[in-house]
């Protein structure tokens, strides 16, 4: 039947971004940095700066891989302690800080469990790596004050049931909000990045990462994704109130964001 075709082919799919990342976990943030230019690390600090995180929050950073935006998180929340430092009722609400990163692969969470040790943040009890599925989280409903997912829900299965388990597991109040690679509108910017993603950067993954295929995978899934305001009516549809998006870099990706009332 139809219905088992699509089973096995989103088995496969599954089971394709499983390989994708386990194969460039350590290559994944040299890559970065080489196919965005560095870029990367302005929109997660932009991400940062719109969730507006605070001490004792508790926040969940779904698809975090190797928690570049969970290390955002945790430095903002530390310098805004060393600012505002007026008590030890500031002290009690660090210790109540909690930021979990959750990714799928393994690979990927021990590359930043990694990383936390080298920045010092080997024992911070405010940090949790979490292997888990977006798309059936084993955090309890009404839990999170906060949810971000960067470059992750492009790469999921059923993108409705990544947005139903961000809208149950986020308090009243909680936020919403993904970065992710979007769609270019602009004329003649939209033809020089059609050539940077179809030609560039196949080659650069063979070149940096000897690996084309999962490069072209990557490409082939940012052209799969909804439009942003698809995507936005998806948030709405999920429960979220006040969605909004914003286009950086001319819609090379978009920042989408969503409050649960
Ligand atoms: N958020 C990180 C960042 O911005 O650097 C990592 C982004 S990386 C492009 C995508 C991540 O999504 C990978 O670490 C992958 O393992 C993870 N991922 C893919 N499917 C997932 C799923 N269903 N649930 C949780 N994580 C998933």
């Amino acid at each position: 039947t139809s219905f088992g075709y699509r089973e096995v082919r989103e088995e496969e799919k599954t089971r394709m971004v499983s390989n994708v990342f386990s194969n460039v976990a350590s290559n994944y943030d040299l890559m970065n940095d080489v196919m965005s230019g560095g870029l990367h690390r302005l929109w997660k600090d932009r991400l940062v700066s719109k969730l507006n995180p605070f001490p004792g929050m508790k926040h969940l950073d779904v698809a975090g891989g190797t928690g570049d935006v969970a290390f955002r998180i945790l430095e903002t929340i530390t310098s805004i302690r060393r600012r505002v430092r007026q008590s030890t009722f500031d002290d009690y609400l660090q210790d109540e800080t909690r930021i979990y990163v959750c990714d799928i692969n393994p690979n990927m969470l021990n590359v930043g469990k990694n990383r936390a040790v080298e920045r010092g943040l080997g024992e911070e009890k405010s940090l949790t790596w979490v292997e888990g599925d977006a798309e059936a989280l084993s955090f309890e409903d009404l839990s999170m004050d906060g949810y971000t997912i960067a470059f992750g829900i492009r790469n999921v299965t059923h993108i409705e049931k990544v947005l139903a388990e961000a809208y149950r597991v986020l308090k009243r109040g909680g936020r919403f909000l993904c970065l992710e690679l979007s769609h270019v509108e602009v004329p003649v910017f939209k033809d020089l990045y059609d050539y940077y993603s179809f030609s560039v950067i196949p080659a650069l993954g063979e070149l940096v990462a000897g690996d084309r295929e999962s490069y072209q995978y990557l490409v082939e899934s940012i052209r799969r994704f909804p439009s942003q305001e698809k995507f936005a009516s998806m948030i709405a549809d999920a429960g979220f109130q006040k969605v909004e998006y914003e286009n950086l870099v001319g819609g090379v990706v978009a920042i989408h964001s969503g409050l649960k009332i």
